[in-house]
């Protein structure tokens, strides 16, 4: 039991510095970005199920989602649902595929996503560095005005 919660304890540290990693390495400069990307990370690796040390903010989400590791089972698919629950605050009614999308929109976008006018469809396609760049409009305060191309 004790080991458990130690391990887990372990994984959110290190996530953590992965996300600051991640996020210091290519949005250095600007606190909003610096934010938003390590939010973004966070929320991939929660998505993806793996440590993503070497995140190319120029992927599309697809591409980085694809090299995740799936549910092996319906126990395992269930425990992943509760994860994503918890993380958005909310509960999800069941798995079909356009639920999927806007849950999808909301735990990469983090807090601010019920106000974005991206269509949840189109979010596979967006890469990293758009989603980063949509999570600091939608927050405000970015002192660098980087956008993505
Ligand atoms: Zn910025």
């Amino acid at each position: 039991m004790s080991t458990t919660i130690f391990s887990r304890f372990n994984f959110a540290t290190s996530s953590r510095e992965r996300g600051l990693a991640f996020a210091n390495r290519y949005f250095a400069g600007c606190c909003a970005h610096i934010d938003e990307a390590a939010g973004a990370h966070r929320a991939l690796e929660l998505l993806s199920r793996e440590q993503l040390s070497d995140l190319d903010p120029d992927s599309s989400i697809r591409e980085v989602l694809e090299r995740g590791t799936p549910p092996a089972d319906s126990l395992d698919t269930v425990e992943f649902g509760m994860k994503l629950e918890e993380e958005i605050g909310a509960s999800i009614p069941s798995s079909d595929d356009a639920i999927w999308e806007s849950l999808l929109l909301r735990v990469l976008l983090g807090p601010s996503a019920m106000r974005t006018t991206w269509d949840s469809a189109t979010l596979p396609a967006r890469s990293v560095r758009g989603v980063i760049d949509e999570r600091v409009r939608l927050r405000s305060g970015c002192a660098c005005g980087q956008r993505a191309v």
